[in-house]
């Protein structure tokens, strides 16, 4: 469900029709609606209100402070993964208790901030770790309220850059190690075990790969319970999966139905962490067309967004839904051709082989799905400085971040003063 239609011809983003967004700030540009945001959010939070359950999001889908805090009002916690993540989110307002401060590779400053800020929890990744946060916290006469992240060795069924629950994977503790781990974590003076945490990739299609682990994870906890630990929560990560495509993702009704199979009986709080879910389908990618390049056996249609600004499709070979702004009339013919950015790279692709109207230079595009992990993971590579985003609510729009100049883009180097 998004609100990005057509009315009159014209794809809007809810009530404002995209050519005036582009008209307003350029392009290209991340658009997002805000309806969509908080239509997303609440179908998820709804589908778990029978249960004991925190909705973290995951700040690193989108990470825009209007986004976040658009969420923590609707009663969102978070996910994050760094100091930037960390300091958004408590920036955004999300209560620092209803923070998890997830990722393989925290520093000691980082541990720090997230104690000195109160964090609900720190899920814990590998021993060393575990010995750095309790030293840290000891250090500032507290205790680490925590969970290992466990590695159940679990098929994801997704693309192998975004499986994470493989024992070959670098995320989590092997779930045989556990135990072992648990019983030390037991003994350290700044840690204070709260639960088990597992998330095992991204964009997952169907509910078997979440079932098994789930059910792994489950049989953990009775072990550790027996063996004296307090396991209260259950963090469960996210990974849930939107249609790019013509996917049909279980529905989060269907997905809390078997969190509820797992955590009932061990009458556990749960902590969930969708990103993708909530924000991929409530944004698109502007672009303007460039040229129509008629080659001898291809025709290439080069956008004015690149690989830096939606790094998806050639990271990921991600599949997006790609129209044009003007409506076309039912029946237009389609032809094939490529959607490329003017970066120099040969992996800078949108499209191959897109069957597509026949499209004119200066005319706007949509790529759409682009709501999660694509201003994110934009860079500014070429030189290109960095894409403004706009969150549209109803008839109105605002711009919640700038389009980088290229003098603040330049100004970032410094000269030594040997070349001075
Ligand atoms: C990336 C990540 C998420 C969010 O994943 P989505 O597929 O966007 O829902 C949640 N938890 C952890 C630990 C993550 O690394």
């Amino acid at each position: 469900m998004d609100h990005f239609n057509y009315r009159d011809g014209a794809l809007h983003a809810e009530d404002v029709p995209l050519s005036r967004i582009a008209e307003a700030v350029g392009t290209p540009a991340y658009v997002y609606s805000q309806s969509t945001l908080e239509a997303h959010y609440r179908a998820f939070a709804e589908a778990f209100a029978g249960q004991k359950a925190t909705v973290c999001y995951a700040v690193k889908a989108n990470s825009n402070q209007a986004v976040i805090r658009l969420l923590a009002r609707m009663g969102a916690g978070a996910d994050v993964l760094s100091e930037g993540e960390l300091r958004r989110a408590l920036g955004a307002g999300v209560p620092a208790a209803k923070i998890v401060f997830s990722g393989v590779g925290k520093s000691r400053h980082e541990i720090a901030l997230a104690l000195e800020a109160g964090v609900g929890q720190i899920n814990i990744e590998s021993e060393p770790e575990l010995a750095l946060i309790s030293d840290v916290a000891s250090a500032m006469g507290k205790r680490a309220a925590v969970a290992l992240r466990v590695n159940p060795d679990v098929d994801a069924h997704t693309h192998e850059k975004i499986t994470t629950g493989r024992k070959e994977n670098k995320f989590g503790i092997d779930i045989d190690r556990a135990p072992a781990i648990y019983d030390r974590a037991g003994k350290m003076p700044g840690i204070e075990v709260v639960g088990v945490a597992v998330h095992i990739g991204s964009q997952l299609t169907d509910l078997t790969p979440f079932r098994d682990a789930f059910a792994l994870v489950a049989e953990l906890v009775g072990r550790l319970r027996a063996a004296g630990h307090d396991i209260r929560r259950l963090d469960l990560g996210g990974g849930l999966g939107v249609p790019y495509q013509d996917e049909v993702p279980p529905s989060p009704a269907e997905y809390a139905a078997v969190v509820k199979d797992v955590a009932g009986p061990l009458g556990v709080e749960v902590v969930l962490e969708p990103g993708r879910l909530i924000t991929a389908n409530a944004g698109i990618l502007l672009t303007r067309v460039l040229f129509v390049k008629e080659g001898d056996s291809k025709t290439f249609v080069v956008v004015d967004a690149g690989m830096n600004d939606l790094i998806r499709p050639t990271l990921y070979d991600a599949w997006h839904r790609i129209v044009p702004v003007a409506e076309r009339p039912r029946g237009t013919p389609e032809r094939p051709v490529d959607v490329v950015g003017p970066v120099c790279e040969t992996g800078d692709i949108f499209a191959r082989d897109r069957a597509l109207p026949v499209l004119n230079s200066g005319e706007l595009l949509a790529v759409r799905s682009a709501g999660a992990y694509g201003a994110v993971m934009a860079s500014t590579y070429n030189s290109r400085p960095l894409l403004p985003e706009v969150l549209v609510k109803g008839a109105s729009f605002a711009v919640i971040r700038p389009r980088q100049t290229i003098e603040e883009l330049m100004g970032l180097d410094v000269m030594p003063d040997w070349l001075a």
